[in-house]
């Protein structure tokens, strides 16, 4: 048994129709509906929220509905961005913050994304937080400083109390939709790390029950090595999520990697 309930998410990325998503959603929360030892969560386009969030609706609230990004003002002049309070109209429940290409193809900076974390946090939504080096990074040998002080920033002045709504995904740069994945034991390694920054941060109280999830190329044959590892606790998973058959056996995996011995 492993210590945290695994979650596993699918980014959708800008990807989908309205009716391939619509398909999409019900196909995995139908496959879904009796596996109980993982959080499972699908991020679609804004536009598609309402329409997801219905069916979701329909089939229980199994499989929970995320955001792909957020702003982190109430309300005003900000053309063309999505306020907290949109997403709670829309049923949304957590939101993904600092994504890699939120961070290296829109340029969002650590400090926007701390503003980020801490509005999401306050507003009551869970947060998935993502971080991870670039390969340059990686082969200068720079990968635990990159996450450190990515984790360190995107958490500044966040109390301790809303430590319990926050996930962290380590998304390794180099291995987001590229089809390279880290090795588990690289993954674990990052992860381990990851714990131990939040264990400074905020004390062991709050970072043993942080679910730290692993996100780069994970797919059905990749997945249950990766789960297996104790500080891996699920993944967030964007192209095999856009696939019912890929995404529904990553789940499994991880509700067998946390019901493993039982
Ligand atoms: C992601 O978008 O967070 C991701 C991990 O993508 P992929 O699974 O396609 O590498």
């Amino acid at each position: 048994m492993k210590a945290r309930k695994p979650f596993v998410g699918g980014n959708w990325k800008m990807n989908t129709t309205l009716a391939s998503a619509a398909e999409l959603v019900r196909g995995i929360s139908d496959a879904l509906s009796r596996v109980g030892a993982v959080d499972i969560a699908v991020f679609p386009p804004f536009p598609y929220l309402v329409a997801i969030g219905g069916i979701l609706r329909d089939r229980h609230g199994r499989v929970r509905l995320g955001a792909q990004n957020v702003y982190h003002e109430p309300e005003g002049a900000f053309t063309g961005e999505v306020s907290m309070h949109m997403l709670q109209d829309c049923g949304v429940q957590m939101v993904l913050v600092g994504h890699s290409e939120r961070r290296h193809v829109m340029g969002e900076t650590d400090k926007l994304i701390n503003q980020k974390v801490k509005a999401v946090l306050a507003s009551g939504m869970e947060c998935v937080l993502c971080v991870g080096e670039t390969l340059e990074q990686r082969e200068a040998g720079h990968a635990n400083q990159v996450n450190e002080r990515q984790v360190r920033a995107a958490l500044s002045q966040v109390p301790e109390d809303h430590v319990p709504r926050l996930t962290i995904a380590y998304e390794p740069v180099w291995a987001i939709g590229t089809g390279h994945t880290a090795t588990p034991e690289d993954a674990q390694d990052a992860h381990a790390k990851i714990r131990g920054v939040i264990e400074d941060l905020y004390g062991p109280r709050s970072a043993q029950p942080l679910r730290i999830i692993y996100g780069g190329s994970v797919k059905a044959a990749n997945a249950r090595s990766l789960f297996d590892q104790p500080d891996i606790d699920g993944g967030l998973i964007g192209g095999a999520s856009l696939k019912i058959a890929e995404f529904v056996s990553i789940v499994r995996s991880a509700a067998d990697a946390a019901t493993q011995g039982e």
